[in-house]
């Protein structure tokens, strides 16, 4: 505004004028802007600022829940109540709901699976989607139903695009399932594709190779394990080799528990 009445100006001052024309008065908005002040710090690094301040702090005991209260939770939902604020890896950020696990807390059967999908994330309930479905398919063949078994997962936090837990992220979790398992005291547990039977049971080899064959969990004095494939598996893969695999391992789980006669379904 200022640069455009200079002209003018000097036009009045030439007709010798200018003294009769009030100067015009500058308003606020035309005043020369400051330079901006040159950032010190990256986009990354505000980011990450951002980022610190959010994060709870490590002694905050719901994103944290401190392991020695984890060990002595002395029933399921206790433990639930303990450790639903769970911030203690990325999957805990990116949740919508934590997914404990559910089922008879005294259940004679344990079926572990890798960890919630876009359905169980959305519900806060274990195998809900299309793989549930055959879950409870599975369960109904050798006579059982989710209110007679317990059903629970290695993460308790959906991974993003139901990508497989990382390493790091299911020990994170381990704790959790380990207490489930204490307070549960299955009589035989039944895994779920790779990642329980990795994770917990340190067992490396692939799941094609190793299922139907007994593991041992050395926990509570050892407890017989029956690796099957996941249902998700199943879905994709649904052969009559396939479906009679898992329903053999199934049968054997089942039969186990029978003979063992320690507590009935
Ligand atoms: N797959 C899993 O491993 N767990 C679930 O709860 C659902 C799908």
């Amino acid at each position: 505004m200022v640069r455009i009445l200079h002209p003018w100006r000097d036009t009045l001052q030439d007709l010798g004028v200018m003294g009769l024309v009030p100067l015009p008065v500058l308003r606020e908005s035309t005043k020369e802007i400051p330079p901006r002040p040159i950032l010190t710090q990256s986009r990354q690094e505000v980011d990450q600022e951002k980022n610190r301040k959010m994060a709870p702090p490590p002694d905050d005991p719901v994103a944290f829940p401190p392991p020695d209260r984890v060990a002595a939770a002395e029933s399921l939902s206790s433990l639930e109540q303990l450790i639903q604020g769970c911030l203690a890896c990325p999957l805990g950020c990116g949740r919508i709901r934590f997914v404990f696990g559910e089922g008879s807390p005294g259940a004679a059967m344990l079926f572990i699976g890798e960890g919630p999908g876009r359905e169980e994330d959305l519900k806060g309930r274990p195998f809900v989607g299309k793989a549930g479905e055959l879950l409870d398919r599975m369960l109904a063949a050798i006579g059982l139903d989710r209110s007679r078994v317990y059903i629970a997962n290695v993460v308790k936090c959906r991974p993003p695009d139901n990508r497989t837990p990382t390493g790091p992220e299911a020990q994170r979790c381990l704790p959790y399932l380990r207490r489930q398992i204490e307070l549960i005291r299955p009589t035989v547990i039944v895994t779920l594709g790779a990642t329980p039977l990795r994770e917990l049971l340190g067992v490396q080899a692939g799941i094609t190779r190793i299922r139907g064959q007994w593991q041992r969990l050395d926990m509570l004095g050892g407890i017989p394990v029956m690796p099957t494939f996941h249902p998700a598996y199943v879905l994709r893969q649904y052969t009559q080799e396939v479906r009679r695999a898992v329903w053999n391992d199934l049968l054997a789980a089942r039969k186990w528990l029978d003979g063992a006669g320690a507590k009935s379904p």
